[in-house]
């Protein structure tokens, strides 16, 4: 590893290009035992690239990691077109998560793009998916932190906008929500209670779990966590929104 205690990786795309494709895959390593110190289930992975280039996009693929997620439409759209426009063929096909706060305009923008919708919040955003991507696989968000403006639904509300969804001729295949910031032993009830109504609605995903988080999330049920620091390193700080 190319980590210094206590602080992110380096960026992947800055680690020597002759041993990057290793490192990812030590560092792919390293959350799959994090992942079965606390379970023997299986828990999906999705790579979080995110605020890295095509290049970090190049080696996660070559290191065999296609699950790759996304938060800002305008940036998937445009390391979408620079990887396809690219004289070197891909070592293999990625399928995009889109794990952002979404608003609705930019859905037509990925929707030819996106496996799984993860942060499905509102009738209207639904609406929109359902009319762009007929038939998408979604998440229904869940408000985990109580954060105003980081998206998601009440607990309460997320029932009726799973068989809102549902009636839109979406596929919800889960729950997904952020944990609260801060000590992740203080999110362990947030990660229980979406688990606890994945259940009751007969849910098989549970999507939670970061970096930070996710030894917490995955021992209160989740079935797949996004990862993006602890696999591509830091990434530059970004401003506004998609
Ligand atoms: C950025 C992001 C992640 C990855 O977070 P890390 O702490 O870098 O692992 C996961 N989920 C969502 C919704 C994100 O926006």
């Amino acid at each position: 590893m190319t980590e210094v205690a206590g602080s992110a990786p380096l960026p992947i795309e800055q680690v020597d290009p002759d041993v990057a494709v290793e490192e990812f895959r030590s560092r792919w390593d390293r959350v799959a035992e994090r992942i079965a110190t606390v379970t023997d289930r299986r828990v999906g992975v999705v790579a979080v690239s995110k605020g890295h280039g095509a290049r970090a996009v190049r080696i996660a693929l070559a290191a065999g990691v296609t699950t790759l997620g996304e938060s800002y439409a305008q940036e998937l759209v445009a390391k979408r077109s620079e990887l396809s426009g690219a004289a070197d063929p891909l070592p293999a096909t990625p399928s995009w998560h889109f794990v952002g706060r979404l608003q609705r305009n930019k859905v037509r923008t990925i929707a030819d793009a996106v496996a799984l919708w993860h942060s499905i919040d509102s009738e209207r955003l639904a609406g929109e998916v359902a009319r762009r991507a007929p038939g998408a696989a979604v998440l229904v968000q869940l408000d985990l932190a109580g954060l105003a403006g980081r998206g998601g639904v009440t607990l309460d509300a997320a029932p009726e906008l799973v068989q809102h969804c549902r009636g839109l001729g979406l596929a919800v295949e889960g729950l997904m929500g952020v944990g609260p910031p801060g000590d992740p032993r203080t999110a362990r009830p947030a990660f229980t209670s979406l688990s606890l109504l994945a259940d009751r609605l007969d849910l098989e995903q549970r999507c939670m779990g970061m970096s930070g988080d996710l030894e917490a999330a995955v021992s209160e049920g989740s079935t797949m966590v996004r990862v993006g620091t602890d696999l591509f390193g830091r990434r530059p700080e970004r401003e506004g929104a998609a």
